[in-house]
């Protein structure tokens, strides 16, 4: 209770047990900002900083330490005055979070009165409760593997069925997309033992372990149906890279609802299933499986660790993480395009949905969809309520034709400090 954890590396799932007993910030000195590890140090509001080579050496038990996860810094030994400077800095982080609070009830909408839809993404229990707190209009990804950690053996329909009512009554009526099982590369049930591929993030993870072992994906499959009779509930397929993959998926679908409707069982007719773009070639062919979902949700984690071939744990290459790269660029931008040409709708659920340096951005490529974690969602409102579409469009499109002769960066931050966009 109320230690700072610092560690070689953490796994997510070490990550939700050193949560629950109460630490107050970790330090490891591998991993990305972008490994679930972080993204669920995010979510539970714990300061952390990941990739700091040798901090182990450098600090002794008992000492007095500074970690600032906001700026990547940890300082060992602080003197009064740095102590009181970073007292202040905490004291305006939570005045300004205060002040963020205030928008709870304020809608989404652009200055030119178009509605934007700002969903929370969740991974355990206690995110719900904030997901509805900060005011989101439902779940636009709730990462299911979580429930399978930490444990010996899976949960069974059952308990799966359970746990999404459980989720659904929580968020007293808003849409829930439960994503199907995203096993594998950084997020291994038993901790990582057992064979160990050599590219784990390109191996057997998420939506192929899930097509390979039935026996883990349909109890979900089913869970998921009989939970879809009793609310909104959108069912999401990770890591698609084929579509031969979404069309075996669909297959299981219709057998597991034939299954239900033999014993009278309860489901959603029209479940909706959508499918998540993170594969560079399903960004290429998002047409393709355009016209067989009902909705798109662009992963751009993954997107981008794929399109630049970094590996997103890897601190090493983790220079090489760039949003803006004109690559992921295009293929953000062909996806919106493709879910706009079929009429379905495309949500964004990485990383980058929930930074608002990037908000205005993705409003002019057409994005109408964010899901974040819950505690960006004030400031990218805050964003989206101060733009205007009409003239973020021409702005963006022009620098989208110009990837090769303008510096992105310098044009997404005009983009941000023109209070006319
Ligand atoms: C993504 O890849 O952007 C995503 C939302 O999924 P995850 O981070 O769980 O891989
Ligand atoms: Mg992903």
């Amino acid at each position: 209770e109320k230690a700072v954890v610092l560690a070689d590396d953490l796994t997510p799932a070490e990550t939700v047990l050193l949560a629950h007993q109460g630490i107050c910030a970790f330090a490891t000195e591998y991993g990305g900002p972008l490994s679930h590890t972080a993204i669920l140090a995010r979510s539970m509001q714990i300061p952390a900083v990941v990739g700091m080579h040798g901090i182990q050496q450098y600090l002794r038990d008992g000492e007095i330490i500074i970690l600032d996860g906001m700026q990547g810094t940890l300082i060992a030994g602080p003197d009064e005055r740095t102590l009181d400077h970073y007292r202040n800095r905490q004291e305006s982080e939570r005045q300004r979070r205060l002040e963020m609070a205030r928008l709870v009830d304020t809608p989404a909408v652009t200055r030119d009165e178009v509605p934007v839809t700002l969903m929370a993404n969740i991974e355990i229990p206690e995110d719900i409760e904030a997901a509805d707190r900060v005011g989101s209009s439902g779940v636009g990804l709730y990462r299911t593997e979580y429930l399978f950690m930490n444990r010996s053996v899976p949960p069974d329909e059952e308990e799966q069925y359970d746990c999404y009512l459980g989720v659904m009554e929580a968020l007293n009526g808003k849409p829930l997309t439960i994503r199907t099982l995203d096993m594998g590369a950084d997020k291994q049930v038993d901790g990582g033992s057992g064979r160990i591929s050599s590219n784990p993030a390109l191996g057997l993870r998420a939506i192929r372990l899930c097509l390979k072992d039935l026996s883990l994906f349909k109890p979900q499959l089913r869970a998921i149906l009989r939970a879809s009779a009793h609310g909104p509930v959108r069912m999401m397929i990770p890591m698609l890279s084929n579509t031969h993959e979404l069309y075996q998926v669909l297959a299981l679908v219709n057998d597991t609802r034939n299954a239900l409707q033999r014993k009278s069982i309860a489901f959603a007719p029209d479940l909706q299933i959508g499918g998540m773009i993170e594969v560079p070639a399903a960004a290429l062919t998002a047409g393709d499986f355009a016209r067989h979902l009902d909705f798109l949700s662009i992963g751009t984690n993954d997107l981008i660790q794929y399109t630049l071939a970094m590996d997103r744990v890897d601190d090493e290459v983790n220079y090489l993480y760039d949003p803006l790269h004109p690559a992921v660029l295009k293929l953000i931008k062909m996806t919106i395009d493709a879910g706009n040409k079929a009429g379905i709708p495309v949500a964004m659920c990485g990383e980058m949905a929930g930074d608002p340096r990037f908000t205005r951005l993705l409003l002019g490529m057409g994005l109408r969809e964010f899901s974040m974690h819950h505690t960006a969602l004030q400031e990218v409102k805050n964003v989206v309520n101060k733009s205007s579409i009409a003239l973020l469009a021409p702005l963006v499109q022009e620098l989208l034709e110009n990837t090769g002769s303008v510096h992105i960066p310098d044009r997404v931050d005009s983009l941000n400090k023109n209070s006319l966009n």
